[in-house]
């Protein structure tokens, strides 16, 4: 290694290898996800070469694999961890580029968060970019060898090798002393000592692979078993399962025996399943859908409310598979940040990934929480998000992913209706936003809506209208944001309604208002803030006496009427003597088309 280059790592990087190791000792097992996942990034990034220089593929190997296998040392007690891809390799300056300084712009602000103490977890590790430090939580020293295509701009690449351990703020590349071993792609070596000797076991690793990867990497795994096989074996009756299987375990007791076997090593596919989404739904268990949606998240203990399987074809001739999810939880700033939503739609082209970028338009906004996968069969596989955006497919595809998610969210408020007050927890103020900004979809959102009311705790609209008395042709609500529901009762708007039996919803968040307002008209009823001008009583014929004494009323206190019109001029544009009131003496409503106080607290609150 004479010609060994020291390079000293970005001063960030030391902090942040060190944060990665002592925050993640516990989940030490995602390393090996997070190297498989840059295994499959190169392989992909390989594959989209390919389409525009078929000379990388055929140059040197022909097969995209990612290999793992263990060689024992010290007669088992430590070992050598090796994890092999034939994908696109990094040359000499990427090496040191790629794994040596952080081009991330995520990386103060996870530097922040980590240094609060706000949890880093394995999510976060995968989100920032920083996945191949975790190999540093099961090995003191790394060793990454690797190899890019020969390309017609470079013709005879070089395997360099990249040495690094775990302390220390510095790092070795030099021209691998092997020469091109691996013919094209990357090889990490990773020290396997006596006290992380739980991953030195094939079975182990073949386990975390199948938890971890099998969903989301799309190319085969290999990993290399050792077996012990008879030697006489061809000789062994065949025709006899049971038999043979009896045999093998007196062998493995029996140390007289063993002089029998031999060990035999040969290479297992791991993840030999198709992927989960363009299976028939009948075939996928409930266990495995729950496993994608880890999967997807990349974080173990990530649980949703509920998923929908389904496959279609757009319209445009393009036929697809998908898979989609409701999160049962959400980051706490995601409402903030909206964008945090773009990259929640994997679009997939015959089971190649091509992007989760496919903009933030792409999803309205009130449905950024989904996590939905994709795949189009009848694509070109080189589509660029450019070209997709010009394409009908994806206008088609926003329409079909928005129908299903409405069916998803119907279905389960029929089905699972706890699950579907989770959902209308987290997502109320979401599908609200819904009513507001998309006229289409809006009955069918507004069926999904739930409220307080005076009658019940948690009624929907469809409810309510079922539950109005005779004549009535409204829907009474009062809106007050961030208000308890039976304060809200209490308001005298609400009184002689609810005096009278009729059902009045208390409103308490943000978007209530003014989705009511776009509502406007839900099963034939009119929506009415109680507390505007145009309120009507379902039942006046009912009340007939009631209705003479307030003509009496009005004459009676015509003098006091006057006088009041007289002395609020601009302050207020109408006085009447009202029927609405049980107990207080007066009120101050507002015109129907007037914002309500509720609304102008909200307005004034958005102007600060
Ligand atoms: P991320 O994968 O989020 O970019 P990582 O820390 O996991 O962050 O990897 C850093 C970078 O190192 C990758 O972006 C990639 O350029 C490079 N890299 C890592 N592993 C490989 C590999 N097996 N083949 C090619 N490049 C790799
Ligand atoms: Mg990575």
């Amino acid at each position: 290694e004479q010609s060994a280059e020291t390079f000293r790592y970005e001063s960030d990087i030391t902090r942040l290898r060190s944060l990665v190791i002592h925050s993640l000792y516990s989940h030490k097992d995602v390393f090996l996800r997070e190297l498989l996942s840059n295994a499959n990034d190169a392989l992909e990034k390989l594959r989209l070469v390919s389409l525009t220089d078929r000379s990388v593929m055929s140059a040197g190997e022909g097969n995209v694999t990612i290999e793992v296998r263990l060689d024992e040392e010290s007669g088992g007690k430590t070992g050598l961890l090796v994890i092999r891809d034939t994908g696109i390799g990094m040359s000499k300056e990427e090496l040191t580029k790629n794994l040596g300084t952080i081009a991330r712009s995520g990386t103060s602000e996870f530097l922040k968060k980590a240094e609060e103490g706000q949890g880093v977890d394995g999510n976060l590790i995968g989100q920032f970019g920083l996945g191949f430090y975790s190999c540093f939580l099961v090995s003191p020293t790394v060793r990454v060898s690797s190899l890019p295509p020969a390309t017609s701009s470079n013709p005879d690449p070089i395997q360099y090798t990249f040495v690094s351990s775990s302390t220390g703020d510095s790092f070795d590349v030099f021209p691998d002393p092997r020469g091109n071993t691996l013919g094209r792609g990357t090889e990490i070596v990773l020290k396997i000592g006596e006290e992380e000797k739980e991953w030195l076991s094939t079975q182990r690793l073949r386990g975390l692979i199948d938890k971890h990867s099998t969903f989301s990497t799309t190319f085969p795994i290999y990993i290399k078993e050792r077996q012990q096989v008879p030697v006489s074996a061809q000789s062994l009756p065949t025709d006899d399962d049971d038999q043979l299987n009896d045999d093998l375990d007196t062998d493995a007791q029996s140390p007289a025996a063993a002089t029998s076997t031999v060990v035999e090593e040969k290479w297992v596919r791991v993840n030999d399943k198709a992927p989960i989404w363009v299976r028939d739904p009948k075939d996928v268990s409930e266990e495995e859908y729950k496993d994608f949606y880890k999967a997807l998240t990349k974080d173990e203990s990530a649980e949703s409310l509920g998923w929908s399987h389904f496959k279609g074809d757009t319209g445009s001739g393009v036929s697809y598979k998908a898979i989609m999810y409701i999160p049962a939880q959400l980051p706490k700033d995601f409402w903030q940040k909206m964008t945090s939503g773009i990259n929640n739609v994997r679009l997939m082209v015959k089971r190649v990934f091509i992007t989760d970028d496919l903009g933030e338009e792409f999803m309205p906004r009130w449905l950024s929480f989904l996590k939905v996968t994709v795949d189009a069969d009848d694509l070109p596989l080189n589509v660029s998000r450019e070209t997709l955006q010009n394409n009908r497919f994806l206008a088609q595809l926003q329409r079909i992913l928005v129908r299903k998610a409405l069916d998803l969210f119907t279905k389960l408020s029929i089905d699972s209706p706890e699950k579907f007050k989770e959902a209308s927890k987290l997502y109320g103020n979401a599908l609200r936003i819904g009513v507001l900004e998309d006229n289409k979809d809006k009955l069918k959102l507004a069926k999904l809506l739930r409220f307080e009311s005076t009658r019940s705790g948690y009624t929907s609209l469809e409810e309510y209208v079922e539950n109005r008395k005779e004549g009535q042709k409204q829907i009474y609500y009062i809106a007050g944001v961030g208000e308890r529901a039976e304060d809200l009762a209490r308001s005298p708007f609400v009184e002689k309604l609810k005096a009278r039996g009729y059902e009045v919803l208390l409103l308490s968040l943000p978007s209530d208002e003014p989705m009511m307002a776009a509502l406007d008209k839900f099963m034939g009823m009119t929506t009415q803030d109680v507390s505007k001008k145009g309120l009507k009583f379902g039942d006046e014929d009912e009340h007939e006496a009631e209705k003479k004494e307030l003509e009496a009323q009005k004459v009676a206190f015509k003098p006091l009427i006057d006088w009041l019109k007289k002395d609020l001029a601009g302050q207020v544009s109408d006085v009447t003597v009202t029927n609405r009131l049980v107990t207080s003496p007066c009120t101050i409503i507002v015109d129907s088309y007037g914002w309500s106080a509720n609304m102008q607290r909200i307005m004034a609150a958005q102007t600060d």
